[in-house]
């Protein structure tokens, strides 16, 4: 079995059964947003599972390390994580039950979708290298933080440049009223 795959045999119809377990392993192809975990990087879990009567209750921590792209420069960097768990697993879920939990299935819990969902949530939607990235020029790419281009100036002028043409245009159309 994967290692993400538990058998809960040992624990089913012993209400308040408790086990503690304790794994590293890689997740395979995990990616979502800007966020990934590589190929090669172990992720740990720490839970204890527990017989809730309907179902198993999974609690602890999971950790590892998630590589990033920077949503401003694109330069990639690496984050530790450290993420609490306690979800549950029940063993004859209702759709509402499966909205917020997941499912026993043969005496096995299957950490794997648990663990992409947590992993998931944590990732920042636009996560940043540095609090204060500079980022990348729009009209030539360079990356700010590493060389100024001088471009950023000119842009404050670019961004009038609309306006006077809005300008111009406007009495251009009062003069055509006028003459009608
Ligand atoms: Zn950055
Ligand atoms: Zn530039």
């Amino acid at each position: 079995m994967h290692w993400l795959q538990i058998d809960v045999s040992d624990l089913a119809g012993r209400y308040d059964a408790t086990r503690e377990i304790e794994s590293s392993g890689p997740v395979e192809g995990f990616r979502s947003g800007l966020g990934w975990i590589e190929d090669g990087d172990s992720v740990h879990v720490k839970l204890r599972l527990r017989n809730v009567n309907d179902g198993i209750e999974a609690a602890g921590e999971v950790w590892g390390r998630l590589h990033l792209s920077c949503s401003r420069c694109l330069v990639e960097y690496e984050q530790d994580f450290r993420l609490d768990v306690d979800e549950k697993f029940y063993f004859e879920p209702t759709i509402a039950d499966l909205k917020e939990g997941y499912e026993v299935r043969d005496q096995v819990v299957d950490l794997e979708p648990m663990l992409r969902d947590v992993i998931v949530l944590s990732i920042p939607m636009r996560p940043v290298h540095a609090e204060d990235c500079k980022g990348l020029c729009p009209v030539c790419g360079a990356d700010l933080n590493v060389s100024d281009c001088k471009h950023a100036e000119q842009q404050i002028d670019a961004r009038w440049a609309p306006l006077q043409g809005l300008m111009a245009s406007q009495s251009g159309g009062d003069d055509e009223e006028v003459e009608k």
